[in-house]
């Protein structure tokens, strides 16, 4: 497979799928340029190597038509000052042929929203999934995703994907412009490398004892990445929300607390085959539960299965958090995804802080970890611990798709898959 470090980009235009999908204020000023920020390493190599850039994003739901809140416009003076150079753009990204082709080496082209344009996600629009005359629809959409992408492909001689956060999706700048490409001019960015050897480090070069915490409200949301993990880790710590689906299955009462009553089945199914496979599964076995869903709530430390009526598990107790401890210091590879308890509110941040602390430590004793899902990245962002784990994953649903074992379109579309 091509790689970024082994591609001389000299003399080459150098189409880039970045995720340029940054959050906005009111008045279009950007709150958060980590994304742009993530992009700088792939686009700084190939500027440096006398390559040009023609940029592509989307930011947003358009749904497929132009809206100028969501333009990419906004972004460009943002855009210029991170690279250090000027920043054309083109308002309609199926209109840049010209400025392409006039793009010299050193240059920089923007190119409008890919979303304003529905063949971008190929889907069909305004028509409903159970219309007989969706499936036509959505033949002929195809057809013009095609069409789409290979017009984006005709712009440059070299296609780099650099948007780890829409890997999950087979869209036409993410993967099926891939296929108008040569092998040796498709490749992965910096940021995109980075990402897949995270994700093999826990999936492939386990180093042992591997420690899996999963959290969060649901089991349901989480169940394929539990089921693929439970082949892999030594211990799995299962926490948040979920302790009371565990413990209302076995037999526990649990109060007001979150529980997924369809799942109770599950939960047991979980426990047995962690069992089976010699898993030591780590279950909340105290709790901090509170009379209220609410930061100014009373709270009292009790049993996870023997919760008062009118009370609610809302994290994770000392005891507990003694076992989650026992179970990761030692660890030598570390996944965190979902908070131990309801760490939105002060009152309720110990459990997941108590997490990110050990996972901290294990680090700092040689352990691999990666921290990922949008509520485990904001903890460990509070608390100040961001720095002191191995990885913190940008993408939210390609990364758990990823863990899930799922090949993501966007890097089967590289590898020629
Ligand atoms: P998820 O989107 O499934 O990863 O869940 C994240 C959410 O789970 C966060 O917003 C937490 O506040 C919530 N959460 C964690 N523990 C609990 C709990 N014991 N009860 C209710 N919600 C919880």
């Amino acid at each position: 497979m091509a790689s970024i470090d082994n591609y001389n980009f000299a003399g080459k235009k150098a189409i880039v799928r970045v995720d340029f999908n940054v959050p906005l204020n009111e008045d279009g000023t950007i709150s958060d340029d980590t994304r742009i920020r993530g992009a700088l390493p792939t686009l700084k190599k190939i500027l440096a190597d006398g390559g040009s850039l023609i940029l592509m994003s989307h930011m947003g739901k358009p749904k497929g038509k132009v809206n100028p809140k969501l333009s990419l416009e906004q972004i460009r003076d943002a855009v210029a000052k991170a690279l250090g150079a000027d920043v054309k753009f083109v308002p309609d990204c199926m209109k840049a042929s010209e400025a392409a082709k006039d793009l010299k080496p050193g240059e920089v082209l923007l190119l409008e929203n890919l979303r304003f344009y529905p063949e971008e996600e190929g889907k069909p629009v305004g028509i409903d999934k159970n219309d007989p005359a969706y499936e036509q629809a959505k033949k002929e959409m195809k057809e013009r995703q095609k069409e789409f992408a290979k017009t984006l492909a005709s712009y440059a001689d070299v296609y780099v994907n650099d948007a780890f956060g829409t890997a999950h999706r087979k869209h036409a700048s993410t993967a099926v412009i891939a296929d108008y490409f040569d092998q040796q001019d498709k490749m992965l960015g910096y940021l995109m490398e980075k990402e897949v050897n995270a994700v093999d480090a826990i999936l492939k070069d386990i180093k042992r004892p591997f420690t899996a915490i999963m959290g969060g409200s649901k089991v349901s949301t989480k169940i394929g990445i539990i089921e693929n993990l439970m082949d892999k880790v030594d211990n799995l710590i299962l926490c948040g929300g979920m302790t009371y689906t565990f413990a209302k299955a076995q037999g526990g009462k649990i109060g007001d607390s979150i529980c997924e009553d369809d799942k109770l089945d599950l939960a047991l199914d979980i426990i047995a085959k962690a069992k089976e496979k010699g898993v030591n599964l780590v279950l909340g076995t105290d709790c901090v539960a509170a009379d209220a869903f609410s930061n100014d709530a009373n709270t009292q430390v009790c049993p996870a299965n023997a919760i008062p009526d009118g009370w609610q598990g809302l994290d994770a107790g000392p005891d507990s958090i003694l076992e989650f401890r026992k179970a990761i210091l030692p660890a030598k590879t570390i996944l965190w995804n979902g908070p131990a308890g309801v760490f939105e509110m002060e009152k309720f941040t110990t459990g997941s802080r108590a997490i990110a602390e050990a996972i901290a430590a294990a680090t700092a004793d040689g352990a691999f970890s990666l921290v990922g899902g949008g509520d485990s990245v904001a903890c460990v962002n509070k608390f100040g611990l961001a720095d002191d784990v191995s990885y913190v994953s940008t993408g939210g649903g390609a990364l758990l798709e990823a863990i899930e074992g799922k090949t993501l379109p966007g890097i089967a579309a590289i590898k020629g898959e």
